[in-house]
């Protein structure tokens, strides 16, 4: 590495954490590069972890082909890959420590009996809080939700700026453990971020809105809040989120460096075009060099015309 790292900012660990439910696309590279580069330049350690809990949505062989997309992106991370799936044991200890302080409660509710409830700007269901008083007979597998008191939350988000939400109001009290036994993401990821020692979470701004509720779920678990900053997220033309489930195309296996130079581009640092034809290392070391988490844009969602 070319630059000295910025000791204001040391300690710094990063990871980024990818859901195998498809290939890398350039807008999980996008995010990939910006947590990657923003750890590098502060001398970090960049970790990464395969956001396997919910099994039935994992594709088989995505794993181990979302790890060679990265390396070939030329984003090599530290130390061994964490699966959620291999981590219950963790997740159950915070998950009974909510029960033991009475913060969890069981509920009955399917999604379907939710289906008619108002919906947040997300497009997600604000719990009305039916099973608060008491789990209706007969449920046999309930799912948790966490007891959320109206309390406005707030946080500084380094691309996005001062943002704040009351999630009893915007989402009430949210599931951290499924009917099917399964912890939801956001217990699991509250609690690996805290266990890897991770200070600085750097992700795509589909996922800003989630930040509340992990935030307050640090503040019941005793657990520190990381630093937060939402890159935004590339659509297609149409405004149309690139998904892994919606088969976005795939990043192909050749071209890394123009590849890596659009997601360049996206994060507000378009590299000179002669460096866009690689070589990758040389793009890579430029893109350090340039790095300012100021210049990416503070949008939701930037368009491009062809993933
Ligand atoms: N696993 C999540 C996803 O792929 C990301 C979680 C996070 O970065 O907090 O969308």
């Amino acid at each position: 590495m070319t630059v000295a790292p910025d000791p204001s900012l040391a300690p710094y660990v990063g990871r980024f954490a990818p859901s195998p439910t498809g290939p890398l696309h350039l807008g999980s590279l996008v995010a990939a590069l910006g947590s990657w580069l923003d750890a590098r330049v502060a001398g970090g350690r960049w970790l990464l972890r395969i956001e396997d809990i919910d099994g039935p949505r994992c594709v088989p062989g995505v794993a181990d082909q979302i790890q060679r997309q990265l390396a070939a992106c030329g984003l090599e991370w530290d130390g061994p890959v964490v699966f959620q799936s291999q981590r219950d044991a963790i997740y159950a200890e915070a998950f009974g420590q909510l029960l033991a302080a009475g913060r969890a409660y069981p509920c009955g509710c399917t999604r379907a009996s939710l289906a008619q409830e108002p919906r947040n700007a997300e497009g997600e269901t604000r719990y009305p809080g039916r099973c608060r008083a008491g789990l209706p007979p007969g449920v046999t597998h309930p799912s948790w939700r966490l007891r959320v008191e109206e309390v406005s939350t707030c946080f500084e988000d380094r691309v996005r700026g001062t943002l704040c939400q009351n999630p009893a109001e915007d989402v009430g009290d949210f599931i951290i453990r499924r009917a099917d036994g399964l912890f939801a993401y956001q217990l699991a990821v509250v609690v690996d971020d805290a266990a890897q020692g991770v200070t600085h979470v750097v992700r795509g701004a589909d996922l800003l809105w989630n930040t509340p509720r992990q935030i307050l779920l640090q503040r019941q678990l005793g657990l520190p809040t990381p630093q937060y900053a939402h890159l935004p997220l590339v659509t297609d033309a149409g405004g149309r989120k690139l998904s892994k489930q919606k088969q976005a195309p795939a990043l192909s296996d050749n071209g890394q460096a123009l590849l890596v130079a659009r997601a360049l581009a996206i994060l507000g640092h378009p590299p000179p075009s002669a460096l866009a034809a690689g070589p990758l290392h040389e793009l890579l070391t430029w893109a350090c060099a340039h790095w300012a988490i100021s210049r990416v844009p503070a949008h939701a969602a930037i368009a491009i015309d062809a993933a």
